[in-house]
């Protein structure tokens, strides 16, 4: 018999984060800081997006997060060429010939 005792932790609300989000509103950079769980934040986003908020840099960037860059012609997401890390266009310009975008 051992005199160890296993220390059960209090059962603990889940840990609150704080956020910080800017967006963009009407042109106009808003900063808000909000704090909660992951939820509350997703149900925060989806209520500025209702009101026409924007992430700031969805406008000024050519290369989102998700890392696949844009064509600034097409506007459309760039094709991963065979060489790693680089992208090109897929599609054609007006006058038929291929997209020279490269990223
Ligand atoms: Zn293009």
């Amino acid at each position: 018999m051992s005199n160890v005792t296993a220390i059960q932790p209090a059962q603990q609300p889940a840990p609150s984060a704080r956020f910080k989000i800017t967006v963009e509103l009407d042109g106009f950079p808003v900063e808000i800081e909000a704090e909660g769980k992951a939820d509350s934040l997703k149900t925060l986003i989806e209520r500025l997006k209702t009101i026409g908020a924007q992430p700031p840099q969805a406008k000024a960037s050519a290369k989102p997060a998700g890392g696949v860059p844009v064509c600034p012609i097409h506007n459309k997401p760039m094709k991963a060429s065979q060489k790693p890390g680089t992208f090109f266009c897929p599609r054609r310009l007006d006058d038929g010939s291929y997209c020279r975008e490269k990223a």
